[in-house]
């Protein structure tokens, strides 16, 4: 019964485990809190077992598929980031504990400041954003009060190109600030010309995706830098895209003023289904003082063997607060312990084996699909999931029938300057079998198209669901599952 819900496997008197008769007094909850008509499914631990590593399977999981999905959260998030980010100490640290006894919180939340300003090349951090839009929402304002607290009252114009991510008009706006859309080139770097024309004394400055969502390093990054910063304006960076550059290039050298890291793309935290993510704002010399309460610090240099004693601080002309207490925290730990285990040179090498896994990818279906911005790509790369000859294809079909063959869909639809865009992002821990196997099985589907295109049309047919009316579900979700007869809240 795969796609039985957990109440119709429930059979009264089964159980899992049985626990101890309690040897401390019963506590009970305030008067009409407590029920004793819960309707609890009763199942053994292996029917409870199966049931969740069934559910866990579909209709895909990262723990048994190839994961391709393109401008995404992570798809290796390694089992020792979990072990100690559950460590009690972290796991049950209270946010209202106090400084004294959050030492070792402290350092560790020092120490991704101080690691992260070395990547990023920037000289300060504040790991308090939720996710890569709250860090831009968070960067944006610091633009705006920069220009602001030198009486620069004009600059309300931020510069965003049309290959950008939709986060980026949306938290500019967010910010009170007013989005210009610059066009691409047809290499997908911006266009210099349009650029030199809009650059006036009304620009906050220019949101730059790099290496953008095409998967392409803008070829003309310096001189896009210099015009910006020649009329005034500051270079923000969207750093979701970081896996490429980890340390071969950083941000703050190049001459980004701001930017956002996604600790859940870059740095192997997990980010599924709405949970917690993390994006970390870094910022250049002249921008310390608007970062957001509180930073972490050393308040008192360590003496000759002795730790340093941390603290939180407030920069003098601080935007303010963008999250209740410190960001998320399990997150930070997470990071820290990927780049702990990575060390110096793994860092270095994520960057490498991300291009090359791309390129390798881009360069094996090249023939079989339309790529239109075909020049050597970062860590991802987008094609067209359709063809003149197969006018009844489309991105999803293709999309569906991955599926039949193990493997998750890529992005689909995005960026919106690709005609049925499929965005392929392989990760640089694959190795080339399962990028072989990736390969054979969208070469197969290329044939299809042209020789059996309802087998696309009906796909997927190898997964306990087919497709599923998306629209549906985002408009009715079902977040628990309830005996048929207690009636829906
Ligand atoms: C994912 C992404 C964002 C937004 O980050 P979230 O963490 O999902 O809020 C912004 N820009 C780019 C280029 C991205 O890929």
């Amino acid at each position: 019964m795969p796609e039985a819900l957990i109440y119709e496997l429930s059979s009264p008197g089964r159980y899992a485990v049985a626990f101890p008769e309690s040897d401390v007094p019963h506590a009970a909850p305030p008067d009409g809190l407590e029920r004793d008509d819960l309707p609890l499914p009763e199942l053994s631990e292996l029917d409870l077992v199966r049931h969740f590593v069934r559910l866990s399977q579909y209709n895909h999981s990262i723990d048994t598929g190839f994961y391709p999905l393109g401008s995404c959260t992570m798809k290796y998030n390694p089992k020792i980031n979990e072990d100690i980010a559950r460590m009690p100490g972290f796991a049950f640290a209270h946010p209202l504990q106090g400084e004294k006894i959050s030492q070792g919180i402290l350092a560790i939340m020092y120490e991704l400041q101080e690691w992260l300003k070395e990547i990023g090349g920037f000289a300060g951090i504040s790991l308090q954003p939720a996710a890569g839009a709250h860090g831009e929402l968070t960067g944006l304002l610091i633009i705006r009060n920069y220009h602001r607290d030198r009486g620069d009252h004009t600059r309300t114009k931020m510069l965003i190109p049309d290959s950008a991510h939709g986060t980026n008009p949306a938290s500019t706006t967010m910010a009170g600030l007013e989005l210009i859309e610059l066009p691409s080139d047809a290499r997908g770097n911006i266009d210099l010309e349009k650029l030199r024309e809009v650059c006036d004394d009304s620009l906050a400055g220019l949101m730059l995706t790099n290496p953008n969502t095409l998967g392409l390093f803008e070829e003309h990054v310096q001189e896009v830098v210099r015009v910006v910063h020649e009329c005034g304006g500051l270079m923000y960076g969207d750093g979701a895209n970081m896996n490429p550059l980890l340390g071969i290039v950083r941000p703050g050298d190049l001459g980004f003023d701001v930017m956002h890291f996604n600790l859940h793309k870059t740095f192997s935290t997990p980010h599924g289904g709405g949970g917690p993510g993390s994006g970390p704002v870094g910022v250049a010399q002249g921008l310390v003082d608007f970062l957001p309460a509180p930073i972490v610090d050393i308040v008192e240099p360590g003496d000759e063997g002795t730790a340093p004693t941390f603290g939180l601080v407030k920069p003098l002309k601080s935007i303010g607060r963008m999250k209740s207490f410190h960001g998320h925290f399990g997150m930070h730990v997470r990071a820290y312990t990927y780049m702990r285990m990575q060390g110096k040179a793994g860092i270095r090498a994520i960057a490498d084996h991300a291009v090359l896994n791309a390129n390798y990818l881009r360069v094996r279906l090249r023939d079989a699909y339309e790529i239109p911005f075909d020049r050597v790509c970062m860590h991802e790369f987008v094609m067209e999931g359709m063809w003149p000859d197969a006018p009844d294809i489309h991105a999803l079909d293709i999309s569906k029938r991955i599926m039949d063959f193990g493997f998750h869909p890529p992005t689909n639809y995005f960026p919106l300057i690709v005609k049925e865009a499929l965005m392929i992002e392989p990760t640089e821990t694959e190795s080339k079998e399962t990028l072989d196997a990736f390969v054979e099985a969208m070469l197969k589907i290329a044939d299809e198209a042209h020789t059996s295109p309802e087998t696309l049309r009906s796909a997927p047919h190898s997964t306990p669901f087919g497709r599923m009316d998306e629209v549906k579900a985002a408009r009715e979700l079902v977040l628990c599952c309830r005996p048929a007869y207690i009636p829906k809240a």
